[in-house]
């Protein structure tokens, strides 16, 4: 749990404003995410989740602020930087899976590979299919994203998204769409993701999906209101629900 150890975090934020017309979304949103860290947002639905994972990651521009990833500024970066920083540092997962209808999994996870990775087409092949391989895939790879189960889908998704290894992993409601064995599925994709050491930004309003991470932030109003901070998935989860929920239960949740 780097956030207690006093590394450098790999994304910072300051004073994070973002307004639609006259609605302020981000109110002045401060923000550090570690380094090895599974860290979670939570907050109801129109909260601001959303949009505070798009700032961060540079898919939108925040209206006011500073935010960094590592030395490179994300506020006021060109078009050029953002693309440079997105397919090598960032990865990304959303509700909808956003798969290329006519590849099948194997060729969209290579796709992702041939597009951020740098790698020669050889090993990317490879490490499309050990990465298939360690998402319990091979059954589906060589399918089309209409011939396989939305759990299938979505982690063909998350291979996608670190086949670039990311330095995170940003996901919006990843399980937003599943049923409860595929949400199963992928969440235990997130939690031996994380154990490898990959770092993970995940918003949701679940909180199966949310007892997950090891560090819990809770918006609302625009602001993180709320902290908390849990051991590792995986050991002790009882006491880990508990706490989880009494946490929530104290926000009124
Ligand atoms: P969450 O992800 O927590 O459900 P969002 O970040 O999607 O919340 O949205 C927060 C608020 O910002 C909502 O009131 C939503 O209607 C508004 N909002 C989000 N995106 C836009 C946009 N592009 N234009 C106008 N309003 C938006
Ligand atoms: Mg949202």
């Amino acid at each position: 749990m780097n956030h207690e150890k006093g590394n450098p975090p790999i994304i910072s934020g300051e004073n994070i404003v973002k307004t639609f017309g006259d609605t302020k979304v981000l109110n002045e949103i401060n923000i550090e995410i570690y380094d090895g860290d599974f860290t979670v947002i939570m907050g109801t639905s129109g909260s601001g989740k959303s949009t505070l994972l798009y700032c961060l990651s540079g898919m939108e521009q925040a209206t006011g602020g500073t935010i960094h990833c590592g030395d490179q500024a994300v506020t006021g970066a060109s078009e050029k930087e953002l693309t440079k920083l997105r397919a090598n540092k960032f990865g990304f997962v959303f509700q909808k899976t956003h798969l290329v209808s006519n590849l099948t999994l194997y060729e969209n996870i290579v796709m992702a590979g041939l597009i951020g990775s740098g790698l020669s087409e050889k090993d990317i092949r490879e490490r499309a299919r050990r990465l298939a391989a360690q998402m319990n895939l091979q059954d589906a790879v060589d399918r089309l994203p209409s011939q396989v189960s939305g759990g299938e889908a979505q982690r063909a998704a998350v291979a996608r998204a670190v086949m670039g290894n990311p330095a995170i992993l940003f996901a919006d409601e990843p399980t937003g769409a599943l049923n409860k064995a595929n949400t199963k599925e992928v969440l235990n994709l997130f939690t031996s993701l994380h154990e490898k050491g990959q770092t993970i930004l995940l918003v949701t309003h679940d909180k199966e999906a949310a007892l997950r991470g090891n560090r819990i932030l809770y918006i609302e109003d625009g602001r993180v209101i709320s902290e908390l901070v849990l051991s590792e998935y995986g050991k002790d989860d009882d006491i880990r629900e508990k706490k989880l929920g009494a946490w929530l239960e104290g926000l009124g949740w």
